[in-house]
């Protein structure tokens, strides 16, 4: 799971709504007694409220990956019918929208529209350009939707079983639309289709089982709901036996589509994903330029620290071979594995205390971060993440998630606990709650708008994350202690070399062994690490570009204004500012920003 999905995962899990506290519907149909007074901005907001009603109702899946319950009975099937609906859908919604003048709104409309056109030209391009549902038979997975039912805390049990029963329904025609959809596989989604829907079998296994035992429903209903599974997992084996067929056919043939997009697919994708003002190859262009510039900086750190850690050892002559080593041996530094947890939890008030002596941005002390063991319904991801309350349920606590080591044996969690080692486990902190994740997903908060929350812009969110990083450090944190620098960088430059792969492999044809190359020998990763991100990276497209593209788009924007207002820039005004519009895509803030 990629970190996007994670948060829209954990979001559903987190969240407990009820349908009636969060449907704007009834209110938008009363008539409007300040109608009158502005007549435009009303209308606006009704004309959001109407797109976002409409859009649940187009795409049933995003209404239950945000925690937006109404339509969790319905499975929607991908076939043609469905694509001629939603494109009406958009062209009905880009109409309505031509009609509003952009200047007239309110600061926060206008980013709405911008954010609402962008959608509707993204879901267009995904329909008549990119066309998924062709070549990737791993879109094809009814796991996500029913998971979320099953483990769900936001109705009692009885209701959801009620629910899945009717979602159930659909099950052997979406997958027998999905397989006739798929006329040009790649052969690497076929392999994962086929892994992931083996996994999928899992979820109505034993455990579903005991639950609709254990539930308050009648003998017939478990008898119809277990009939309804029965015939599910046939469906899905049938799929998963279509797509074995299908592999051999791909292997034995060699005609499968290439899993590289090209660059003008590239390029497009990148800007209805990314929404940045850089191009694709312009951000490529500045990641290689980064890399260089931190490669030279960590040779410097390893010069300065060497003869500290290696008084009797001659450093290697090759620069990066000798960063490695010193990396690797400072990197025993770390915590114990049964204080894991602890030790994260420790470290918030200490980055609390310097953003604020530090004046940075103001912290609301009434909405306090939770660092809690990863629920076990959760887990299954080892590590650290920020389980932020869902759109409809804006009060409930912001977790971060961490997972205890218990599980791990004794060499991985070793190697584990050298990876977020003494500096890295700060600069983690730093990432994931203050000032990262946590801290802008308050100040989101504050900003009273569904779309901004729905349609959020991933590479604003994970770009603020990657900027505190360097920000922090910039401004003292640590104390310029020079292994946090040096184990900055190297986490840097994983951001930085998820960029040039995922440019590379899709636009230059960068081989497998050019990849591990880059991975291993000139960002220090390690070779399972390095083999896992090739694999991510020929499964997915332009997302592991969000993180870069997002800082190199904040910090350069950040170092733009410095330049302009000289000594009457304000960092924390800067800061406050900028997460003040909630989590649109960065161009749209630096417009309005700039505007000022
Ligand atoms: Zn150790
Ligand atoms: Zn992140």
């Amino acid at each position: 799971m990629n970190k996007k999905q994670q948060i829209i995962a954990t979001a559903i899990l987190a969240t407990s709504l009820t349908l009636a506290g969060c449907n704007n519907t009834e209110q938008v149909q009363q008539p409007q007694p300040q109608k009158a007074v502005e007549p435009e901005i009303l209308s606006f907001k009704q004309a959001s409220q109407q797109f976002i009603d409409d859009y649940w109702l187009t795409s049933p899946n995003s209404a239950l990956a945000m925690g937006y319950h109404k339509y969790d009975h319905i499975l929607s099937i991908s076939d043609e019918q469905s694509r001629q609906k939603t494109l009406a859908f958009i062209d009905k919604q880009q109409k309505r929208f031509a009609q509003f003048n952009a200047d007239s709104l309110s600061e926060n409309d206008r980013i709405d529209l911008l954010i609402i056109q962008s959608k509707l030209k993204q879901l267009h391009w995904y329909i008549t350009e990119e066309k998924a549902y062709q070549w990737r038979p791993d879109y094809y997975n009814i796991a996500y939707g029913f998971a979320q039912i099953i483990n769900g805390s936001y109705d009692s049990l009885e209701n959801r079983l009620k629910v899945m029963n009717q979602r159930l329904t659909n099950v052997p025609k979406y997958y027998q639309v999905a397989f006739n959809n798929i006329t040009v596989p790649t052969l690497e989604h076929t392999q994962l289709a086929i892994s992931q829907n083996q996994g999928t079998l899992a979820l109505f296994g034993d455990k579903l089982m005991a639950k609709i035992d254990s539930a308050n429903i009648s003998d017939a209903e478990k008898a119809e709901l277990k009939q309804k599974i029965a015939t599910a997992k046939t469906a899905i084996n049938g799929y998963v036996n279509q797509l074995q067929t299908l592999e051999k056919e791909l292997v034995a043939s060699g005609k499968a589509k290439s899993f590289r997009i090209g660059s003008a697919l590239y390029e497009q994708k990148f800007a209805f994903d990314i929404q940045s003002q850089y191009s694709a190859k312009q951000l490529y262009d500045k990641a290689i330029e980064d890399k260089n510039a931190i490669q030279v900086q960590m040779t410097k750190l390893t010069d300065e620290l060497w003869f500290e850690y290696f008084p009797d050892k001659i450093r290697p002559r090759n620069n990066t071979k000798a960063t490695g080593q010193l990396i690797k041996h400072i990197a025993k530094r770390h915590v114990k594995r049964e204080n894991f947890v602890d030790e994260i939890r420790a470290q918030i008030p200490a980055l609390e205390k310097f953003v604020r002596e530090k004046d940075l941005m103001t912290l609301d002390p009434s909405k306090p971060l939770v660092v809690r063991e990863t629920p076990l319904y959760q887990r299954g991801f080892a590590g650290a993440s920020i389980n932020p309350p869902g759109p409809f349920d804006k009060n409930a606590n912001t977790y971060y998630n961490v997972t205890p080591l218990d599980a791990m044996d004794e060499e991985t969690a070793e190697s584990y606990l050298r990876e977020y080692n003494h500096w890295m486990l700060q600069i983690l902190n730093i990432h994931e709650a203050i000032p990262g994740h946590y801290t802008q997903l308050v100040y989101a908060n504050q900003s009273p708008s569904l779309i901004k929350s729905i349609f959020y812009n991933g590479a604003m969110v994970e770009g603020w994350a990657v900027y505190t990083e360097r920000m922090m450090l910039e401004q003292g944190y640590g104390d310029f202690e020079k292994e946090l620098w040096l184990m900055y960088y190297k986490w840097n430059l994983r951001v930085i070399a998820n960029t040039i792969l995922d440019y590379s492999i899709h636009n230059l044809d960068m081989t497998k062994a050019q990849a591990l190359d880059l991975l291993i020998n000139q960002a220090f990763q390690e070779k399972a690490e390095a083999e896992g991100k090739w694999r991510r990276a020929t499964l997915s497209q332009v997302q592991l570009t969000s993180y870069y593209s997002g800082y190199r788009e904040i910090y350069d924007f950040r170092e733009e204004l410095k330049a302009k207002q000289g000594a009457d820039f304000d960092l924390k005004q800067f800061h406050e500012q900028f997460l003040s519009y909630g989590k649109a895509p960065v161009k749209h803030i630096k417009q309005l920003m700039r505007a000022k």
